[in-house]
């Protein structure tokens, strides 16, 4: 499995503004919704697309046109601050949903709901998670991605950490990770620290 970590100095700047415990919801969004799409134009930029051509108000010429469809799956519920981010890139993807929420005592995965299209084997897919904890929602959400038929996964997320990737490149090898982050570690709640605190309370305001 590869892991890019995309260092440009803007994902920095955004990054250390989500960070920071007193960030409020609207800027949180915002600044969640900018790094979402860095991951998402990095990641795409070896996307295939297939020629068409093009009249313009002077001439025609040639231009080009995603070869494959997109769908975005944000793991719910923080999956969709970056699906928010994304979505007005290519408003034409399929949206499919993935709802898993970590058990708080034992830090496991209960997959709850999941709706994807069947149009998903011949899609670039992108699974969508703010943050790459213990790894056990992405690698249960790639798991239910690949069962409904999906061989071309990518994943986003904002910050991960070392047990995460670890458990991504055991069960998912290749599922590449793009990230803007690789924090120390889990603390004994399976928080990331430094982390962001919980992205989705903090995405919602909740
Ligand atoms: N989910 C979060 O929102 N934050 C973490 O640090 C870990 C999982």
């Amino acid at each position: 499995m590869q892991t890019f970590v995309v260092q440009h100095p803007l994902a920095q700047c955004y990054l250390s503004v989500i960070r920071a415990a007193g960030t409020p919801s609207h800027d949180f969004r915002r600044h969640l919704n900018h790094l979402a799409r860095l991951l998402f134009l990095e990641a795409t930029r070896e996307l295939p697309v297939q020629e068409i051509p093009v009249q313009t108000p002077l001439q025609q010429t040639s231009g080009a046109q995603l070869a494959r469809p997109l769908v975005f799956v944000p793991i719910l519920r923080a999956g969709l601050g970056l699906l928010d981010g994304i979505l007005p890139l290519v408003p034409e993807a399929v949206v499919a949903h993935v709802g898993i929420k970590r058990n708080e005592e034992t830090a496991l995965p209960h997959a709850y709901y999941a709706n994807l299209p069947a149009c998903i084997s011949g899609a670039d897919v992108f699974l969508l998670d703010p943050m790459l904890a213990t790894g056990g929602s992405a690698c249960e959400a790639a798991r239910q991605l690949k069962e409904a038929g999906a061989m071309r996964i990518t994943m986003l997320c904002v910050v991960s950490c070392p047990e995460g990737l670890a458990a991504m490149k055991r069960a998912h090898p290749d599922v590449p990770v793009f990230t803007t982050a690789i924090d120390d570690g889990l603390n004994e709640k399976c928080y990331i620290v430094p982390g962001l605190g919980d992205a989705g309370d903090r995405y919602f305001g909740t």
